[in-house]
């Protein structure tokens, strides 16, 4: 994929309580206007990458592009889920994320197991694959600690 990496940002919004929380793995959801912006080569999928709420530290994460049912399919929607634990909660935040890889194409589940198990698979895949020199140098980049700039002039 020619666009990756892919560096966006936007504000979490609330999903639609497809109860991601409730399994361990909450979701931060991006925005309609930050998915519409999304390159046409970015497929839906799995990605990792690297992911910073407000302007504090980076962390790994991944990153889901999926269709959203809620919608009936008619609109994509991007949602992380940021390796690591949080202590509260942040809706209305501002979130920062560099798509750096793929790990693998949208698909269905026939059980909620089958979907935990794939999940954790992501992560684990996710995180060794950030701790690759190619991958980890993006964790420094200026896109994360430019964000107050950045916002200020419309990026
Ligand atoms: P929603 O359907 O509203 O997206 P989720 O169950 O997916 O609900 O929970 C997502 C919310 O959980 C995020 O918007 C964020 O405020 C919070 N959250 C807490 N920890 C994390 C984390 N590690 N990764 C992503 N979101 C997290
Ligand atoms: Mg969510």
């Amino acid at each position: 994929m020619k666009s990756l990496p892919f560096f966006c940002r936007g504000k979490v919004i609330r999903g639609f309580g497809r109860g991601s929380k409730q399994l361990a793995i909450p979701t931060a959801n991006f925005p309609d206007s930050v998915v519409e912006h999304l390159p046409a080569d970015i497929s839906t999928g799995i990605y990792f990458g690297w992911a910073c709420v407000g302007g504090s530290d980076v962390h790994k994460m991944v990153m889901s592009i999926g269709w959203n049912p809620y919608y009936k399919n008619t609109k994509k929607s991007m949602e992380a889920h940021i390796i690591h634990t949080f202590k509260e909660d942040f809706y209305g935040e501002t979130l920062s994320v560099a798509m750096v890889g793929y790990i693998r194409p949208e698909r269905g589940f026939d059980s909620l197991g089958s979907l935990i198990t794939a999940i954790r698979s992501d992560i684990e895949e996710a995180k060794k694959r950030l701790d690759l020199h190619e991958y980890s140098e993006l964790r420094e980049d200026n896109f994360f600690t430019t964000e107050t700039s950045q916002i200020m002039n419309g990026h």
